[in-house]
């Protein structure tokens, strides 16, 4: 439909990274998530079915994924920006975020310049590393491949931060009320699906799908489903 070529027909071959929840992450033997809801309608639009496929977010963001044929699209919570923008094309923006600084309770995490001496957990290849690096420079950082690894590092004391998106955080402080978000930093930014560079016609297929949702109000019903009211 619409012109659109799927790499297995039938099926829309999703690359993401797990877990990165309320996002993608697994339940009772399930992907689900926030990601998964929104490309099921660009599925349904296609006629196809969703196919999950869970891989480093590293290989996701520097675009060798989708390049190499690996998936038809990326969903991964991955935020628009230049340097992946050289590589592969986002769709419209579909959420926005920023980055927050996690630790225990009480430990007075207001700012990176609080992290001196310490360790700061990072997940590979995210905008969280980078803005943590250009911002603190000297901070000693570790860097996880993924997002359960860096929460497992916070909590078993191997690192004595962590810095990732405001979603994923808050999602897992509501849960682990040993910790809390000691400082939001404002980077304005905002997730898109990823195609391979020139697939304009599932692009197209994912725009209207990300305006018809919002326009009908089921991007709210999603919203609420992973993130409450
Ligand atoms: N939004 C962040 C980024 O794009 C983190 C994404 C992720 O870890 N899945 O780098």
């Amino acid at each position: 439909p619409g012109g659109v070529t799927l790499i297995q027909s039938g099926k829309v071959l999703t690359c993401t990274g797990l877990p990165y929840e309320p996002f993608q992450f697994e339940k009772d033997g399930k992907v689900v998530g926030f990601d998964v809801d929104l490309v099921d309608l660009v599925a349904k639009k296609l006629n196809a079915t969703q196919e999950v496929i869970d891989t480093p977010f590293e290989g996701i963001q520097s675009g060798v994924d989708l390049n190499s044929g690996k998936c038809d699209l990326a969903a991964a919570g991955m935020t628009i920006d230049d340097t992946r923008k050289e590589n592969f094309d986002f769709s419209d923006p579909y959420f926005d975020a920023t980055q927050v600084l996690v630790g225990k309770k009480g430990a007075g995490l207001t700012g990176l310049d609080k992290l001196q001496g310490k360790k700061l957990g990072v997940q590979n290849g995210t905008t969280g590393a980078k803005y943590a690096k250009e911002k603190a420079p000297d901070v000693e950082q570790v860097v996880f491949e993924d997002l359960g690894l860096l929460l497992s590092g916070l909590e078993t004391g191997a690192v004595d931060a962590a810095i990732n998106d405001n979603g994923v955080v808050y999602d897992w402080v509501n849960k682990h009320a040993d910790y809390e978000v000691g400082t939001e930093f404002a980077t304005g930014e905002q997730y898109g699906i990823g195609v391979k560079k020139g697939n304009t016609a599932l692009l197209k297929v994912i725009n209207e799908t990300i305006a018809e949702t919002r326009a009908s109000g089921q991007y709210d019903t999603i919203y609420e489903k992973w993130f409450g009211k």
